[in-house]
């Protein structure tokens, strides 16, 4: 492997990541785990650090105000990623969002929060004081404002606290409606919610200035849409979420270039991977669906291999999200249709009555 060290840094990589022989990694540089550096591939960390493979992206909006964070990782590289947030901003962190309650994107919220500091108004990011109540419901002990403050969907909470997670990491100012927004650090901040696509607390959010979305498990550029069929997600929602994405999105040239689209994973995209990805999803759910309405079962659409045309792109028979429980997911949160009542035959035209 071809690591270089710069000024006394040297790259990390972790036990079960590969990176290609010829792949460069210069100075300070962290891979987290099951990532994979290509061919060709140069990582040069002798200005910034670069942090790789915690988990989920995890995006900073860095300006006047301060610092806001979209998502937090995994948790394992937290002090990493901190330090490249502080090498971007003097500034504190003040607000974390959470994409999705899942692990691998709330995984940092405790610690990253503790690091910054909320000197606004309780509840700051959205008018109406939801940080007072939402602390008094977490049970958070600091006082508000001595930490970032966390916004996430209502179930984002709902959920983290149903699964104990530790009251410092749970999201307090929460909230409910489809549409959120702020103007902050110089740009129109915009958080979406979309009901029931991987989970049923999931949020996107819009940077309106610098045009990048921010999508969450919504879009990956990795695997299948991980729905989450016990924690609310559907593929009839997940469908939604990219057409209301791409409802938002610009491009340049021939659907190249303009709008910036973060993936919960994977590599930063631009429209045009969100249209395949909406494509695969409803290529996939109209063959399930078609299957079904002819009474086929689970296993008989398992068996019949719907998704091949796209496995080497998105698929997986290992790991925790494999094509099989993409499809199974699929499967279960659609019903079989009854078939379309056939045209019933006209009528034949009334005779006119005889005449007498
Ligand atoms: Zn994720």
């Amino acid at each position: 492997m071809p690591l270089y060290e710069f000024e006394g840094r040297r790259p990390v990589v972790g036990r079960t990541s590969y990176v290609h022989p010829l792949a460069t990694l210069i100075g300070d540089v962290t891979i987290g785990e099951r990532c994979y550096v290509a061919a060709g591939a140069v990582l040069r960390a002798d200005w910034e650090a670069i942090v790789v493979g915690d988990g989920s992206n995890i995006v900073v909006s860095a300006g006047d105000q301060g610092a806001f964070v979209i998502d937090t990782g995994a948790g394992k590289l937290t002090d990493k990623v901190l330090a490249a947030i502080q090498r971007l901003t003097p500034k504190p962190i003040q607000f974390i969002a959470n994409t999705s309650f899942h692990v691998d994107h709330v995984g940092g919220n405790a610690k990253i929060a503790d690091a910054g500091a909320d000197l606004s108004l309780p509840g700051s990011f959205f008018a109406g004081g939801g940080a007072v109540l939402g602390s008094l419901t977490t049970g958070l002990s600091r006082p508000v404002g001595s930490t970032a403050t966390m916004l996430a969907h209502a179930n984002v909470q709902v959920r983290m606290q149903a699964t104990n997670a530790p009251a410092d990491a749970v999201p307090a100012d929460t909230y409910l409606e489809d549409r959120r927004r702020k103007f902050y650090n110089g740009e129109g901040v915009e958080l979406f919610h979309y009901p029931n696509a991987v989970t049923d607390g999931d949020s996107i959010v819009h940077f309106r200035g610098a045009d990048v979305i921010v999508t969450g498990d919504i879009f990956t550029t990795t695997q299948y849409p991980f729905i989450d069929v016990a924690n609310g997600g559907t593929i009839q929602g997940e469908i939604k979420a990219l057409n209301a994405i791409l409802d938002k999105t610009v491009f340049e040239h021939e659907e190249d270039g303009g709008t910036i689209i973060v993936p919960g994973h994977g590599y930063v995209s631009n429209e045009h991977e969100v249209l395949e990805y909406r494509d695969m999803a409803v290529i996939v759910r109209d063959r399930v669906q078609v299957m079904m309405n002819a009474g086929a079962t689970l296993e008989q659409v398992q068996a019949a291999r719907l998704t091949a045309d796209y496995d080497t792109r998105y698929g997986a028979n290992t790991g925790d999200w494999t094509t099989a429980k993409f499809v199974e997911a699929v499967y279960k949160t659609l019903k079989p249709q009854a078939p379309k009542p056939a045209a019933a035959p006209r009528a034949a035209p009334a005779k006119a009555p005889a005449k007498k």
